[in-house]
């Protein structure tokens, strides 16, 4: 048996063709969507990933602006400038990326993106009310997780998903997307005792954790879903999940690529959650955009 193949990139272009199409009706009503993006680092691999998002957003006709702090940017001069881009009115949408400077943490500092533009979803008010329930921007990797499945009809109700990873980015927000489909979520971390014990005996196995082929085969059951969100870089400058592809291929029933698979609908969510965060500073707010997309 060979793994089927769960592409993300027919499902990143759909979701930016339509962000593409409200960003043009905004504009046309006077109101362009802005996109800033907060950068303290001087990581190779975030400059591509920032430049790969404000490229996108331009081409969905979305405004991006870069925000570069320089990597030795203090904590305080990092809320300064979330706060003062929270309280512009042209700014909807504002993500503060990572890696920080020493001693800097995105916890404490997500909390001055006014939780409305928090489109990449840092604030922790906006992981609580996910918790709760409550109208919010899910950080767009982990709702990426769940988009994907959907897209390729795979069903999650009554099914035992293992989420293998805890940061609050990816694997408990993803955690909590999940429990939501209603799916019975395990959540495993570094500190969990036989990781292959566990997530063999999931439907879906979730590889949030940053290991380059920490998922072999010992760890899917026959016929399992695995979607692998871990980006690790090789030394060709290529790319890899945190899953043994060619370890998997056999047994698991399906697998998405690395890259090719949540990397893009994660980027094309950034651009949702703009429109959406403008179409709702408009009026009515997050849950009444959302109750009209559906
Ligand atoms: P992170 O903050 O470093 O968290 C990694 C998680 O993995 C932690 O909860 C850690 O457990 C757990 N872990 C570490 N070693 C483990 C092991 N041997 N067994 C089980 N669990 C282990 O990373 P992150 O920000 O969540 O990112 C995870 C991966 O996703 C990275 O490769 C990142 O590049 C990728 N990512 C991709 C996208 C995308 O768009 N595709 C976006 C964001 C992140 P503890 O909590 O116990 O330390």
């Amino acid at each position: 048996m060979s793994a089927r193949v769960l592409s993300g990139k027919e499902l990143a272009a759909s979701i930016r063709s339509e962000a593409t199409a409200r960003a043009a009706e905004l504009a046309a009503a006077g109101t362009p969507a802005k996109l800033a993006v907060v950068v303290a680092t001087a990581d190779e691999s975030s400059a591509w990933y920032v430049r790969s998002i404000a490229r996108a957003a331009e081409k969905s006709g979305i405004m991006c602006e870069i925000v570069d702090l320089g990597a030795e940017a203090e904590p305080a001069l990092i809320r300064d400038r979330l706060a003062s881009l929270s309280a512009d009115d042209t700014v909807h949408g504002i993500i503060l990326q990572t890696p920080l400077p020493q001693g800097a943490r995105l916890e404490d500092l997500a909390g001055a993106i006014a939780f409305e533009k928090d489109v990449d979803g840092a604030n922790p008010l906006s992981l609580g009310r996910l918790a709760a329930g409550l109208p919010a921007f899910a950080p767009a990797t982990a709702e990426a997780v769940v988009a994907i499945l959907d897209h390729h009809g795979i069903d999650l109700a009554g099914r035992h998903v293992a989420v293998v990873g805890r940061s609050t980015v990816v694997g408990k927000p993803a955690a909590h997307l999940l429990l939501d489909r209603n799916a019975t979520v395990t959540i495993c971390h570094s500190r969990t005792r036989d990781l292959a014990a566990i997530t063999s005996t999931a439907d879906v196995v979730v590889a949030a954790v940053g290991r380059a082929g920490l998922i072999t085969a010992e760890h899917v059951r026959p016929g399992a879903v695995v979607v692998d969100v871990g980006t690790n870089p090789t030394e060709d400058g290529g790319l890899v999940g945190d899953v043994d592809a060619v370890a998997v291929a056999d047994s698991a029933g399906a697998l998405t690529p690395v890259p090719g698979g949540v990397g893009p609908v994660t980027t094309a969510l950034l651009l949702r959650h703009t429109v959406h965060a403008l179409r709702s500073s408009a009026g009515g707010g997050l849950g009444a955009v959302r109750e009209a997309e559906s």
